[in-house]
């Protein structure tokens, strides 16, 4: 049986796995594993849906709400064929991890619809998108579980969330959905948020190795809302981008693509081509292997495994996917020396000005884009040292850390409310 053969792409099981490895590593109390291996609620809703050509479907959704000890449950809705309930309750673990690295009030939530949004008009998505947010209305509220977007779902997709909400509850609730347009009660700083965060962890590993951001080299794999930011965060900083790639296309420049055209391109038509020729056309998996001082997975789950993992030069990963590495590519990362940020430190800073939005909405008082990303870079350093001395505390990596400085947070709450 060969390693891919025995590795799980499961990433319910994963979740379990690393919440697994920090508590055995913490020696908690039996009860904090056993409270924290399955979210405390999932729902599965079926929904009618009036089809523009008269017919009715049904859909399938999901909503997971892993641990709210800390506070509401927070998560992302997705869009996606691939959506299923292991699929939810996985990503609901995640967040649970990443809301306490980040030191957020928030548990971990997670929901999504089993569809491909390409099959549907406008209109029918956004009858798809308040048939959802109305099964889902009894479980979710300003206080208790606050959804945002995720893959193929965008602010667009949140007014009408909810407005949907608000038609049933009879009341102004804009802190119900996050990621919102900043004209609907979203924040300023929130679009840039989580690549902002990605290049800042970036920035802080680099300098952990000695290694100052101005001149060093990045390859991003995804370019949309989170590898975009990170290479234009890093542009600004004066990093060299020399790769980026998209489902389609995978561009090389050894001498540093031309950025500021790159990212016009984006900025243009919200993806990029080599038409304007950047550089050489590699393959995604030539991108993942590139001698390069940091390499971003800014696209999907489970990029780096147990095939490709020993292929990897880079010298820093910096997780702005959600799951791109299996933990036996983590295992053989760290083996050679590779220093890995962990998804839920790197890219947890969409979810922290999606808190700001949230406290924004509360109060009803809006704050300037610089206010809001000074606030995020205060939470993101203060995440990113706690979570360094802790690894060098315990000498274990930085993922280990992560969870660690999670479960400590968790148990305490939990601990506090009797639960165990
Ligand atoms: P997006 O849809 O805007 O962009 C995804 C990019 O990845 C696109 O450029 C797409 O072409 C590319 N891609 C898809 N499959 C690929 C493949 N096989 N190889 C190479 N490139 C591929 O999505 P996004 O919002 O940027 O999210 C990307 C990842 O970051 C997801 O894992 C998401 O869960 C995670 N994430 C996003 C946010 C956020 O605020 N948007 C926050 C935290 C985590």
């Amino acid at each position: 049986m060969s390693n891919a053969a025995k590795e799980t792409l499961n990433p319910f099981e994963i979740a379990q796995k690393q919440v697994k490895a920090a508590c055995d590593r913490l020696n908690t109390d039996p009860a904090v594993y056993e409270i924290l291996k399955n979210p405390l609620r999932v729902l599965e809703v079926t929904f009618p849906v009036k089809l523009d050509n008269g017919t009715v479907k049904t859909f399938t959704g999901y909503r997971a709400q892993h641990n709210n000890a800390v506070g509401p449950y927070k998560g992302g809705i997705r869009f996606h064929p691939h959506v299923n309930m292991d699929e939810v309750k996985a990503l609901s673990t995640w967040m649970t991890f990443k809301c306490c690295v980040a030191g957020l009030p928030y548990g971990g939530g997670k929901g999504g619809i089993t569809l491909d949004p390409k099959d549907y008009s406008e209109a029918e998505l956004e009858r798809i998108a308040r048939g959802y947010a109305n099964a889902i209305a009894p479980l979710i509220g300003e206080k208790i579980d606050i959804p945002a977007p995720d893959v193929n779902t965008n602010g667009k997709v949140m007014s009408w969330m909810v407005d949907e909400y608000e038609s049933i509850v009879k009341y102004s609730a804009p802190g119900v959905f996050t990621g919102k347009p900043v004209e609907f009660g979203g924040s300023l700083a929130r679009n840039e948020a989580t690549g902002y965060g990605v290049n800042f962890a970036a920035v802080q590993a680099l300098e952990k190795i000695g290694k100052d951001v101005k001149g060093a080299t990045y390859a991003i794999q995804g370019f949309g809302n989170v590898g975009y930011h990170t290479g234009l965060y890093a542009h600004d900083a004066g990093a060299k981008v020399v790769a980026v790639s998209t489902v389609d296309v995978a561009i090389y420049n050894e001498n540093g693509l031309d950025m500021d055209a790159v990212l016009k391109e984006y900025q243009t038509n919200g993806f990029i081509t080599n038409e304007a020729g950047y550089g050489r056309e590699i393959t995604n998996a030539e991108l993942l292997a590139l001698d390069v001082d940091v390499l971003a997975p800014c696209a999907l789950e489970n990029q780096i495994t147990s095939e490709n993992a020993g292929d990897v030069k880079a010298k820093i990963v910096v997780e702005g996917a959600n799951g791109p590495t299996t933990p036996e590519a983590d295992a053989i990362l760290q083996a050679n020396g590779v220093l890995v940020v962990p998804d839920i430190l790197a890219n947890c800073g969409g979810v922290v000005v999606s808190y700001f939005e949230w406290v924004q909405n509360l109060q009803g008082y809006y704050w300037e884009f610089n206010e809001v990303q000074q606030k995020q870079t205060v939470v993101l350093r203060r995440a990113f040292q706690d979570i360094w001395n802790l690894a060098q505390e315990y000498g274990v990596d930085l993922r280990t850390a992560s969870y660690m400085m999670s479960i400590r947070r968790i148990e305490k709450a939990m601990k506090a409310r009797g639960w165990y």
